[in-house]
């Protein structure tokens, strides 16, 4: 491996310049001419790659999606990135400017060095050794580099749908994933879905003079009440029929989830809790936050909330839940039974707004495409890495891998504990980077020949 090693040595400073290059476009959502320029760099980029490449118009004046193909092969892999990037304020808090990308301590500073520039780079850049190292890539890489990310992929869903296709493979890589803090090596097999839903309900057509209370509806009792049969005092969930649809651990899922390190005491101290919720240890929290759906009030408003006090008898109440999906909850079902549920006990007088949703995806952990990046990781990283069944948060990868026929995803990428994702200061370890590019050229050899071992 060590000639990959030095053909990666060969190129580390034009594959530097490069990514501070392209870091230097502000391709915040806002900002119409830094995406373009981004867009643009990727494009060119794929083709000086000698990508067959398409601009995916994702519709109307939205940034488009950026696909490219390279190399030959029975087996094809999907790559999902974005260069789209969370505006950076507070401006004041970095330390060098967000858009002109500065080494510190092996460190390289940018918005964007970690999400999703560094990944989409490491990928073209591995394309790029491996050719160096064995010659034409023995897969077609799809590289699909999309444009809207950091505001919820709202045309992803119909642009998969559109080009299932051409997107389809038989393994994804997802944007993500990377060193956790005790530097062991980190991989997630898929994401849960979310439906978020406000709840909206009325009494009279404007607030009342508290004293009615005796003979006026209150719309706030109402929505408490309505809420209280939605999970039981053991924090189930009890919406009719919702834990049906809801699969299982596998044995092999739990055989991953006993080999993730972790430190439930030190979560609860960084919390300032004395316990997870039912007082679970943490075998259970951690396979409960890996596999379990939720429901939970993230808001809730009613009345009168201010400072002080206001005799007031609320005209309407507003609750604003998010439900966490796992396989088989779709956003669509987890309404309907949350429609049902409600009518069911007489309350369809409470309007159920759905504001967004998602399907969530997991991969077999057995899938090839796990077993030969965990492979990879071992012969590259020099250590078992961590494997996480699936991420606790939500994404689009559905769309894009299960939903076109992908049979499995995988989160790898180039993140660390420091990395301050979304934050001021946002930075990649250049070690990390390269050692990245080196764990794809190993990955992309042992997966053309489905090699699992
Ligand atoms: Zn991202």
């Amino acid at each position: 491996m060590s000639h990959i090693r030095a053909a990666i040595e060969t190129h580390r400073e034009r594959f530097l310049a490069e990514f501070c290059e392209f870091l230097s476009f502000p391709s915040e959502s806002s900002n119409v001419e830094g995406l373009a320029g981004a867009a643009d760099w990727v494009t060119n980029r794929l083709a000086v790659l000698d990508a067959r490449v398409q601009v995916l118009s994702a519709g109307g004046d939205a940034p488009p999606a950026i696909f490219g193909e390279v190399g030959t092969g029975a087996r094809s892999l999907f790559s999902y990135s974005h260069y789209d990037v969370q505006p950076p304020d507070p401006l004041e808090q970095w330390e060098s400017p967000p858009y002109q990308a500065t080494v510190r301590d092996g460190k390289l500073y940018a918005r964007g060095a970690v999400d999703d520039k560094g990944d989409t780079l490491a990928r073209i850049h591995a394309a790029e050794i491996y050719r160096a190292v064995y010659g034409e890539l023995p897969l077609r890489l799809k590289f699909f580099v999309e444009g809207e990310e950091e505001v919820g992929s709202p045309h992803l869903a119909a642009l998969a749908e559109r080009h299932a296709d051409l997107l389809r493979a038989d393994g994804a890589i997802w944007e993500g994933g990377g060193f956790d803090d005790a530097e062991r090596y980190t991989f997630y097999c898929g994401v849960k879905g979310i439906a978020y839903l406000e709840l909206r309900i009325r009494g009279a057509a404007y607030d009342l003079h508290s004293g009615y209370a005796p003979m006026a509806p209150n719309p706030a009792w109402r929505l408490v009440r309505a809420l209280s049969t939605l999970k039981d005092d053991r924090d189930n969930i009890t919406v009719d029929g919702l834990l049906a649809h809801v699969r299982p651990p596998t044995a092999a899922e739990l055989a991953y989830i006993r080999r993730i390190p972790f430190d439930g005491a030190q979560m609860k101290a960084n919390w300032g809790l004395d316990a997870f919720v039912n007082g679970m240890g943490d075998e259970e929290a951690l396979a409960r936050f890996i596999t379990a759906p939720t429901c939970t009030i993230c808001g809730l408003r009613s009345g009168f909330i201010e400072e002080g006090e206001k005799t007031v008898l609320p005209s309407a109440a507003m609750v604003k839940l998010d439900f966490r999906l796992v396989p088989d909850l779709t956003p669509e079902l987890v309404t309907r039974l949350l429609r049902e549920h409600l009518n069911r006990r007489g309350y369809t007088d409470i309007e159920i707004h759905p504001a967004a949703g998602m399907v969530g995806a997991r991969s077999d952990v057995n899938a090839p495409l796990v077993q030969t990046a965990i492979a990879a990781a071992r012969a590259v990283y020099g250590h078992e890495p961590v494997v996480y069944p699936s991420h606790g948060g939500s994404g689009p990868m559905h769309a894009l891998v299960q939903g076109v026929g992908t049979p499995a995803g995988l989160i790898a990428g180039v993140c660390y504990p420091g990395m301050r994702m979304h934050a001021p200061n946002e930075n990649v370890r250049l070690d990390d980077y390269f050692r990245h590019i080196e764990f794809l050229v190993e990955f992309m050899r042992r997966f053309a020949d489905n090699e699992t071992t």
